[in-house]
Formats: C-alpha cells, sequence, structure tokens
C-alpha cells in the first residue's frame, strides 16, 4: 500500500506537461455550466480500486468535466456511467454508479487507471506528454503484484500497456488492437483490447452493454 500512496502523492503534484496544466487549470475555471458551482479537482488523477487485484483496466486519461472535475477516474461523465453499468453486471463494482468520490463504490479484484494522468485537449495527447506520464503509468503496472489480465479501453491505452511490455521485457510480436483480442504478455499476463466507453462507441452501436460486460467476465476468467 505504502508505495502506491508514496506515487499518488508524487502524481497529484506533477506539473511536467506545459500544455496538460495549462489545460486542466482552464478547465476548472470556466467549468462546464451544469457544475458552475462545483470546485472541480483539476489536478492529475491517480488509479482507484484493489491494489491485489488481478484485473487491470486502464483508459486512455481523465475526462474534462468528469475525472478532473471529481477527482476520481472514470467518475461522474457518461463514459463512467456505461463503463459502470458494465462493470457492475460482470461483478466486478459494487454499484452501477460513480458520480462522486463519496458514492460508496467499491471494485472486486480491479484496480482501473489511466495512461495519461492529466486530460488532454481534445481527447488527444502528444507523444511526449504520453512519454512523461508513462513513469507513473509504469510504477502502478509494476506495483500490481498480483496481475494477470490488463483491459484496455481504446487504442492509445492498448499502446501504452504494449510499451511497457516492449520496455521491460523481450517483446518482439505485433500486437494490434482490436475489441476482444487477447494477447499473451511476458509475466503470466494477458491484454485484452476492448473499445472505448465512450458516449460515440454507445450511441453507433459499436458497444453495448451485453457485449462489453461479456468481456469483462471473459476477463474475470482469465485471472
Ligand atoms: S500528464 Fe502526467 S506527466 Fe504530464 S503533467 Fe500530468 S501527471 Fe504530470
Amino acid at each position: 500500500m505504502n508505495k502506491f500512496i508514496k506515487l499518488n502523492k508524487t502524481i497529484v503534484k506533477c506539473s511536467k506537461c506545459s500544455r496538460l496544466v495549462k489545460f486542466r487549470k482552464k478547465i476548472s475555471k470556466f467549468k462546464r455550466k451544469q457544475y458552475i458551482n462545483e470546485k472541480y479537482w483539476g489536478k492529475p488523477i491517480t488509479g482507484f480500486g484493489d491494489i491485489n487485484s488481478r484485473i487491470l483496466i486502464v483508459g486512455l486519461a481523465p475526462a474534462a468535466h468528469g475525472g478532473t472535475r471529481t477527482g476520481r477516474v472514470f467518475t461522474g461523465d457518461r463514459s463512467s456511467d456505461f463503463l459502470y453499468k458494465c462493470l457492475y453486471k460482470a461483478k466486478i463494482s459494487n454499484q452501477s454508479i460513480s458520480k462522486s468520490v463519496d458514492d460508496g463504490l467499491k471494485l472486486n479484484n480491479a484496480f482501473i487507471t489511466t495512461a495519461l494522468k492529466c486530460v488532454p485537449p481534445g481527447d488527444k495527447p502528444k507523444k511526449n506528454e504520453l512519454d512523461n506520464c508513462s513513469k507513473y503509468f509504469d510504477e502502478e503496472i509494476n506495483n500490481l503484484n498480483n496481475l494477470r489480465v490488463i483491459v484496455a479501453l481504446g487504442k492509445i491505452a492498448f499502446d501504452a500497456c504494449v510499451y511497457f511490455y516492449k520496455k521491460k521485457y523481450t517483446l518482439n510480436q505485433k500486437l494490434n488492437f482490436g475489441h476482444g483480442l487477447i494477447y499473451n504478455l511476458p509475466n503470466n499476463v494477458k491484454l485484452i483490447g476492448c473499445y472505448h466507453p465512450s458516449p460515440r462507441n454507445v450511441n453507433t452501436g459499436r458497444i453495448n452493454l451485453n457485449k462489453m460486460s461479456h468481456l469483462f467476465k471473459k476477463a474475470i476468467k482469465l485471472t
């Protein structure tokens, strides 16, 4: 536990990426109309969940008016609403909502984090920003001692996971992102690609509750 406490203290104080620091401050100052009376968290976001878990779920970055507002990853935006319906159905979370840090949410055998700890403009990070933040992401993976399965939400998160394993181990195989594709990684870990639970993917029917919860159930079986 101490390793994560120390790491999280460092993450929330980080200001290495000037473009992202400027952006998260701007969002927290001007806010979205419906949250105008709320105080935004406005800092980098850390991982959340059970640090002894066998499943790691990885997103791209905190949402502008979700994690950046509430202070917890996948909390308080529409992607989180959909994600937690799926996680609850798969019995990975104790409830189907993730609205605020004091909502009682708990994860069962899972830890959730993002490859980038600050929201990027247009959800498009620059390579140097992902590189800067990879030291935190790498440390999170290294500290999850029981890790067996990683579910990567979207291509950028998937590539960040592959990058970690390529840096740490010999991995010559080319790994392509695809929903439901499963790869064997070194150290007896499996990587599953999964579409991001974004409103666009939900509204276009690319993903739905059954499809996504089925993928999470498969992740549990692989542990
Ligand atoms: S994205 Fe990561 S490295 Fe960049 S400022 Fe945020 S926490 Fe620091």
